[in-house]
């Protein structure tokens, strides 16, 4: 496992609230964040069929722009009963070509539930996979997971994306009813980043 020893790290997200989390965690170990968007970063196509192709197709493609250290993540929900779906296509369930309607994803992946008889629970888990990528190309992967069940209807005004119908393990309120401290505090993100800390930062 190779250590970050570097003080700057780009961050290839034009998600403002996944680039403020990033900076504030990195923040105690001297290291200095900057998102895709002030890079002036275009976002790449992800034609991946894993969350760590599409990870490193975000990775490389920052790299080779600015020849800096590159932390990318792609992440989705994995229904069991679903064979895995929508996982990266997680976000595709709720493009309607006039932006993203995630009332219209979520109904679907409860459709198809039901359309396969699931039984109960309707196991499920949250991916997160972190890429930190050098600008030699070198790379290290984090995964982070949330264990949990899909639960109708939806239920909860917090978050964003699935969070309504996905209910973690050992909690009876969903991701969606949970403020964003106790989410933020468990997710499958920042369980990536945790174990990313733990080997490469701390
Ligand atoms: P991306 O990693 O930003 O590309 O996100 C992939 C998709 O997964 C997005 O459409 C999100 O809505 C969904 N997703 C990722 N993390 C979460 C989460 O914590 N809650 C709900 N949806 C999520």
């Amino acid at each position: 496992m190779r250590r970050f020893d570097g003080r700057r790290l780009l961050v290839a997200t034009h998600n403002g609230g996944k680039l403020s989390e990033m900076r504030a965690l990195l923040a105690p170990y001297g290291v200095e964040v900057t998102g895709a968007a002030d890079a002036g970063l275009a976002e790449p196509a992800e034609t991946e069929t894993t969350f760590v192709g599409n990870a490193r197709i975000k990775a490389r493609a920052a790299v080779e722009a600015t020849g800096l250290p590159v932390l990318a993540d792609d992440s989705g929900i994995c229904i069991d009963a679903l064979g895995g779906a929508p996982g990266v296509h997680t976000a595709d369930w709720a493009e309607t070509g006039n932006g993203r309607d995630f009332a219209m994803a979520m109904a679907r992946a409860w459709q198809e539930l039901e359309d396969v008889d699931a039984a109960a629970p309707r196991s499920a888990q949250f991916r997160c996979t972190l890429v930190l990528m050098w600008p030699d190309g070198h790379d290290e992967v984090f995964e982070g997971i949330l264990p949990g069940k899909v639960v109708w209807p939806p239920r909860g005004e917090e978050g964003h994306g699935y969070d309504p119908i996905f209910q973690p393990d050992g909690h009876d309120i969903t991701l969606g009813q949970m403020p964003s401290e106790l989410k933020n505090s468990l997710s499958h993100r920042a369980r990536a980043v945790a174990a990313m800390i733990e080997s490469v930062f701390a």
